[in-house]
């Protein structure tokens, strides 16, 4: 018995609130035409509503739809070809080991590396800072992407490597801030998103408040749980009751670890070092201040400043429907090469690659239906 863990999976209470869930739905179904849509925004949750079958539990009236919150799937093209570039010009490239097989323009960096490209794949950002110890006649460039959680482990390694006088160090920054994106997708009528259930682990770094501005008189539910099944059940539940009121507030479900205010020491780090920049996501198209770029003072370790390449305009695979996946407007089987042309040993997009990625989470666990032209062959774990 995990006293952690097994309390927020435990399959009698999932039952309850399936059945609640249910009687919610068909409610809410009496009052409007249509299903609720209500948007998954982070990656771990997708990931976990896949592997516990979670969908299978809700009735027709709920739609659960993945949101943009796989830092790998919503990094453009541009980067990775950028990334390449550098590759191909003897830098050291540093990264997390998803990025290896996402494809740029015309080639991956796993394949640059078979090509005899140095590309060191990292557990923690505070390797690259080894790398480029072991390396002093080397410039180590290590792949700064993803959400406000891995923001502040990232640009952690800036002072020690200043204070240690490393020169060889410099980041490719792609950063993107979540509230933003989700600003974006709540104000685009196609989407029709009725709620968010929000990351939990960007709520501990950004915090509860920082959803206030989708709430209010015109706005929706925001509800932040964990990742647990429980934690997700509940937090559609409440999402329903909310509707079911005709209510619109944040709600804070997972408080054991996301705190009103957030996490303010990691808040202002990220503070001193960056500053906000209009970014590219993929998908979403290119969003005034939902990215966050090195302040001029760090300018020593901004990769495309320091080495004199500029970040690139890639061309996203063709036929990948990537993007409409990443916006909630396609579930994954729907795609025409989900499971053929596309899968996790030939993923065609960033979203086939990223252990935090809506195809490769509906591949591994098969359980969303499958439009009549696909077939699976892959058996869930
Ligand atoms: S199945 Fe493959 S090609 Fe289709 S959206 Fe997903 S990752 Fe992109």
């Amino acid at each position: 018995m995990n006293n952690w863990i097994d309390p927020f999976r435990n399959p009698a209470v999932a039952d309850v609130l399936a059945g609640r869930i249910g009687d919610l739905g068909r409610q809410l179904a009496v009052r409007r035409p249509g299903p609720i849509r209500i948007m998954e925004v982070c990656g771990s949750h997708t990931m976990s509503i896949a592997r516990y079958g979670l969908r299978d539990l809700l009735p027709p009236q709920v739609d659960l739809v993945s949101g943009p919150g796989c830092p790998v799937c919503v990094t453009d093209t541009g980067y990775l070809d950028t990334a390449i570039c550098l590759a191909r010009q003897g830098v050291i490239i540093a990264t997390f080991g998803d990025m290896l097989n996402v494809p740029g323009s015309d080639t991956t960096l796993g394949r640059v590396r078979s090509e005899g490209a140095r590309i060191e794949v990292c557990y923690s950002p505070s390797e690259a800072l080894a790398h480029a110890r072991q390396n002093p006649g080397r410039e180590v460039v290590f792949l700064a992407i993803g959400f406000e959680t891995t923001i502040g482990p990232v640009i952690s390694l800036i002072d020690p490597a200043r204070t240690e006088g490393l020169k060889n160090l410099s980041l490719l920054v792609a950063f993107k801030r979540i509230p933003p994106a989700l600003a974006l997708l709540r104000a685009d009528p196609e989407l029709a998103i009725d709620a968010f259930l929000c990351p939990a682990h960007v709520s501990a770094i950004i915090g509860a408040h920082a959803y206030d501005f989708l709430t209010g008189p015109k706005g929706i539910p925001c509800v932040i749980a964990g990742f647990e099944p429980l934690d997700i059940l509940i937090g559609i539940d409440h999402i329903l009751q909310q509707k079911m009121k005709g209510e619109a507030r944040v709600e804070n479900l997972y408080n054991r670890v996301v705190r009103e205010n957030g996490n303010l020491r990691a808040q202002a780090l990220i503070d001193r070092i960056l500053e906000p920049v209009s970014t590219p996501w993929r998908g979403l198209g290119i969003l005034p201040d939902s990215g966050l770029a090195l302040r001029p003072d760090y300018a020593d370790f901004d990769a495309p400043r320091k080495l004199g390449v500029p970040l690139k305009t890639g061309v996203p695979p063709t036929a990948c429907r990537c993007g409409d996946v990443i916006k909630g407007k396609l579930h994954p089987p729907e795609c025409p090469l989900f499971g053929l042309a596309c899968n996790p040993d030939h993923p065609v997009g960033p979203c086939m690659v990223s252990a935090e990625g809506s195809c490769a989470a509906a591949f591994k666990y098969a359980r969303l239906a499958l439009s009549p032209s696909n077939c699976v062959v892959h058996q869930p774990d």
